[in-house]
């Protein structure tokens, strides 16, 4: 040690004094640091590509699980009671009936209007005469305008119901099954 370290300030300060020692003293104090810096460096690219797959992962296996298409609306035909359903693959419509356990369910449409020009926040559930072959226009029992298929909704701009007039409604329409039942 005490050999070494003279002879090498000496060697060094013969060949070049004044610029090879400061050269040393940089290069001895980077070299643990750019080590650290790269270990670092490492680090973090190893950390981002694992917080990366798993991002990807989260996104395939979300894309992986089945899709359920929303419940719809259905009218019976027979009963002119609603439900509703989930059409399956390889289900058409007409669709089975839980009021007759036979093909007599078909999509309801939905009329939005009140009678007096308003919207209604839940609309009322209509089937539609071509459906059933019957050729007349079909009338919305609730508001008495046409229905028609894919019934557009009330414009923008049309003034909403009083929510109590629709809460009114909703009671009206599940007090009916209860008094349907005895
Ligand atoms: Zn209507």
């Amino acid at each position: 040690m005490e050999n070494d370290s003279p002879s090498r300030t000496g060697h060094e300060n013969a060949d070049a004094p004044s610029a090879s020692s400061p050269s040393e003293l940089t290069e001895s104090t980077q070299a643990p640091s750019r080590l650290a810096g790269g270990w670092g460096i490492a680090l973090a690219l190893v950390l981002l590509s694992t917080a990366a797959i798993l991002t990807y992962r989260s996104f395939y296996t979300y894309e992986q699980e089945p899709l359920d298409p929303p419940p719809i609306m259905y009218v019976c035909a027979e009963t002119r009671k609603t439900f509703q359903h989930t059409l399956q693959v390889g289900e058409k419509n007409p669709i089975e009936s839980p009021f007759t356990n036979k093909r007599t369910g078909f999509p309801a449409e939905k009329c939005y209007w009140t009678k007096d020009g308003k919207q209604k926040l839940i609309p009322t559930y209509i089937l539609l005469n071509d459906f059933i072959g019957v050729d007349e226009p079909t009338i919305c029992p609730d508001c008495g305008r046409l229905v028609t298929n894919h019934n557009p909704a009330p414009p923008l701009g049309t003034p909403i119901e009083d929510s109590t007039e629709s809460a009114a409604r909703k009671d009206a329409a599940t007090a009916q099954p209860s008094e349907e039942k005895p």
